[in-house]
């Protein structure tokens, strides 16, 4: 996993095991419907922050049918960077999670607006 050149934030919001330093994995809990983290090498599990719903696992609520990252629901993936330097033009929130694709026409930002989902892309 490449995260060197993220914002500092992003790699805040990696959480590690306290018991085997594994990185831990979201996932929602089906009994009590939150968010929660667990270790994919012991059993620990611990809950959800607040903060955390900005990752939450909406990718669980959409179909694998999706074919590229750029039609998926991004706000769950826990390694991309996020940045608060922009507004989503549906709900004005100010953070989201990027990720870049080039292609023959340049390289494009994709943008998830981790209030409401709302994607959109710059050309840069
Ligand atoms: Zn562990
Ligand atoms: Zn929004």
């Amino acid at each position: 996993m490449d995260i060197d050149g993220a914002p500092a934030r992003a790699r805040r919001s990696l959480k590690f095991c306290p018991e085997s330093n594994d990185l831990l994995y979201p996932r929602e809990n089906r009994a009590t419907r939150r968010l929660e983290f667990y270790c994919r090498n012991c059993s620990h599990v611990e809950e959800a922050e607040p903060e955390d719903y900005c990752v939450h696992v909406a990718r669980i609520k959409h179909d694998a049918k999706e074919q590229t990252i750029v039609l998926q629901d991004v706000r769950a993936d826990p390694t991309l960077p996020r940045t608060k330097d922009v507004a989503c033009p549906a709900c004005g929130h100010q953070e989201a999670v990027f990720f870049s694709q080039s292609s023959e026409v340049g390289m494009t930002l994709y943008f998830n607006c981790c209030a409401c989902g709302h994607r959109w892309r710059e050309q840069v």
